[in-house]
């Protein structure tokens, strides 16, 4: 058995973002949109910087338009995330983006998507389970909007609540009422920081918005007071290191500090955050650590095994997805 051949779990994939360059063609040409330019001469998404990856993200995204297309979105990044091996998988899901945040036409996209879901772990065995995030950019009234339907459809399949967009944009403390009312709705939290912004972040998304998972989070290697806090009180960074060696967070893989960040008891987990758009997958993630940490099946074992632990589901699906792990 190779590292690529194990069975992975997933914690921080951007349902958008996952969507495979073919399937955005086709959805493209079905709707008569002209998107040629965003696509490079293999078929992958090209962009030059980070402010035209925006730009391709946002063209790319666009012909996502009704809870069909979802559906036939979910299909699609599923069946790529079951053939890397992935199990069990946490998507990112905006109201934003879906229905226009009316709690009523949100329902209907979630209704489209769990059926597509459902299908996909009947036939492939991954299971998907949808975290709202509120759109940092979008300012913190958007945000309660967001937070409500998260609120009205909390329940076994929207597990969590979280915030994603530009990490610059506002103070994270202007969402603390977003993050109250889902966790009232027994949503569990988590948030991004610590990726563009510094410690101070990470800490302001504790201490205000009390996640127990932070997205990303490594930047917090800054300040090794904040590391330790980490380590003590067990928050979980969901590390995605390819993402953050293409944007230029990290000049190179063997520069990223998930290598530190475990060895001083910080529990790291390791997803994929938009994948096509970082021309990566779960299998080139864990191949990229291997080679550059030298981690062996053991790291990996223990890395899949925080993860499903730190998983937002219920006890029950969780037991089933730590019994697939050992199984592998
Ligand atoms: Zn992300």
């Amino acid at each position: 058995m190779t590292v690529s051949d194990m069975a992975k779990v997933e914690l921080h994939l951007h349902h958008e973002g996952a969507a495979p360059p073919a399937f955005i063609r086709g959805l493209a040409a079905e709707k008569k949109v002209d998107l040629s330019g965003i696509f490079n001469e293999h078929g992958g998404y090209h962009y030059k910087d980070f402010w035209d990856f925006l730009k391709v993200y946002e063209a790319a995204t666009s012909v996502l338009q009704t809870p069909e297309d979802y559906a036939r979105l979910t299909t699609a990044v599923l069946e790529e995330s079951a053939a890397a091996g992935v199990v069990y998988s946490e998507t990112f899901l905006s109201p934003d983006f879906c229905g226009d945040r009316d709690v009523g036409a949100w329902r209907e996209y979630l209704a489209a998507i769990r059926e597509a879901a459902d299908a996909a772990e009947a036939e492939h065995g991954i299971v998907l389970r949808g975290i709202v995030t509120c759109i940092r950019h979008f300012g913190p009234q958007k945000a309660r909007e967001t937070a409500a339907c998260a609120a009205e459809t909390a329940g076994d399949w929207i597990v969590g609540f979280g915030i994603a967009g530009d990490e610059n944009a506002g103070a994270l403390e202007d969402f603390v009422w977003s993050f109250d009312c889902t966790r009232e709705a027994g949503l569990r939290l988590t948030a991004h920081a610590g990726e563009w912004g510094g410690p101070e972040s990470v800490r302001d998304a504790l201490d205000h918005l009390r996640v127990e998972r932070i997205g990303h989070g490594v930047r917090a290697i800054e300040d090794l007071a904040l590391v330790d806090r980490l380590a003590e009180d067990g928050v979980v960074l969901e590390v995605c290191p390819g993402s953050n060696v293409v944007l230029g967070v990290y000049s190179d893989w063997r520069a990223h500090p998930i290598h530190r960040l475990r060895e001083r008891g910080v529990k790291v987990t390791v997803s994929t955050d938009d994948p096509p758009f970082f021309h990566t997958t779960m299998v080139n993630e864990y191949n990229r650590l291997a080679d550059a940490f030298e981690w062996d099946e053991g790291v990996f074992e223990d890395i899949a095994r925080t993860s499903a632990e730190a998983a937002f589901c219920d006890v029950a699906t969780k037991d089933k997805i730590l019994k697939r792990l050992e199984r592998s």
